[in-house]
């Protein structure tokens, strides 16, 4: 389980289903390759600054209230088209992202 959640509130400001949340997952891929290739990527991990407080500490959303999304769901289950393999899916790989943001010292508990 992680230490950190999103929010699956679909009209919270921190929201999981944030569009700009998009943006992380090209960031990540492109410091994914430049970390293969061995370039020296650390100049653009601020740019992913703005994506942290997506990934919230705690048991609750700071804006909301809602319980957090913290620990990863099985999709295999369900029905590749259907809103909650979609919705589940995308919870998923936003708990990946947070694990490298960690990794990438992004991520610290303020606790
Ligand atoms: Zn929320």
């Amino acid at each position: 389980m992680a230490d950190f959640g999103i929010c699956e509130n679909p009209d919270c400001k921190l929201s999981y289903d944030f569009l700009i949340l998009a943006g992380l997952f090209r960031q990540i891929d492109s410091i994914n390759g430049m970390e293969k290739r061995k370039a020296d990527f650390f100049h653009i991990l601020p740019y992913l600054k703005p994506f942290t407080p997506f990934f919230q500490f705690g048991t609750q959303c700071s804006k909301c209230g809602q319980f957090l999304y913290r620990v990863t769901q099985p999709t295999a289950d369900l029905q590749t088209e259907s809103e909650e393999y979609i919705r589940r899916s995308k919870l998923n790989a936003l708990l990946e992202a947070g694990y490298q943001l960690r990794a990438w010292g992004l991520l610290l508990n303020a606790a």
